[in-house]
């Protein structure tokens, strides 16, 4: 079980388009999959990380994009 949670999924930077890993978020356990968020590890800029659990899978995107309307 601590195996399975500490699962790692290839992300790619909406940004810069660089290859990194990501764990799932307390709000991707919580099953609020698109409540992720991160920042990449070579341009530092803000990322919003959504989980999807039909193909186990997480998707990177850019901040303002996903958060614009909620701020
Ligand atoms: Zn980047």
């Amino acid at each position: 079980m601590a195996e399975e949670s500490r699962k790692r999924y290839k992300i790619i930077c909406p940004y810069c388009g660089r290859v990194q890993y990501a764990c799932k978020s307390i709000f991707h356990e919580m099953g609020i999959y698109d409540a992720g968020n991160g920042s990449c590890l070579d341009c530092k800029k803000p990322m919003s990380l959504a989980y999807n659990p039909e193909t186990d899978t997480m998707q990177a995107d850019k901040w303002e994009l996903v958060h614009n309307e909620k701020m």
